[in-house]
């Protein structure tokens, strides 16, 4: 395995470990549990976006359904 083989597997089990975080808590990972995303200059302007990764519910079960 080189060097960029080495960086990649790192780079895959931190990922999985923060998943693993958000399944314990139940959360959507993109959204943190939110729910939607929204930028700050967003929210001045009152707007925000569902959540692709979970579609609006905020719950790890509904992203894990739509990302495995
Ligand atoms: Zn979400």
């Amino acid at each position: 395995m080189g060097f960029f083989g080495i960086v990649r597997q790192w780079t895959e089990t931190r990922k999985k470990k923060r998943i693993a975080n958000f399944e314990l808590q139940g959360t959507c990972p993109n959204c943190q549990g939110k729910g939607f995303n929204m930028l700050e200059s967003e929210m001045m302007m009152g707007s925000y976006y569902d959540c692709p990764g979970c579609s609006g519910s905020g719950s790890f079960s509904d992203w894990a359904d739509l990302n495995q």
